[in-house]
């Protein structure tokens, strides 16, 4: 666990709802690097059928909650602003709001 991690026990409620890989392509190119591939749907090459990604283990900082927390912004804080994110991703890609689901 990392001192970062250590900060909340509480984990980022996603829903694995996919929408945010779906829209692979609104991030420039400096930002995704060259491991978050859209396809020509636009939707990251990694995205399963699941909805789950093939390289979760080694999946770029840009896919990491966590990570992708400035250091002064509060975990839950940031978590809420996420939240928000992704109910506007899931909206956009499904044209319903984010069912949210209880972390594991
Ligand atoms: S849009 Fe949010 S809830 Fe959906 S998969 Fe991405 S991070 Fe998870
Ligand atoms: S690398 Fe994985 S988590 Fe990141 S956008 Fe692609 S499918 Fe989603």
């Amino acid at each position: 666990m990392t001192a970062r991690e250590d900060q909340t026990q509480i984990k980022f409620p996603c829903s694995r709802c996919g929408a945010c890989c779906r829209l692979a392509f609104l991030v420039s190119e400096s930002v995704r690097g060259d491991v978050v591939i859209p396809n020509e749907k636009g939707v990251c090459i990694h995205l399963r059928k699941d909805n789950t990604c093939d390289i979760y283990e080694s999946r770029p900082k840009m896919c990491k909650v966590d990570a992708m927390r400035p250091p002064d912004v509060p975990p839950m804080e940031w978590y809420s602003k996420s939240l928000k994110a992704c109910n506007t991703l899931h909206l956009g890609v499904y044209s319903t709001p984010r069912i949210p689901i209880v972390a594991e």
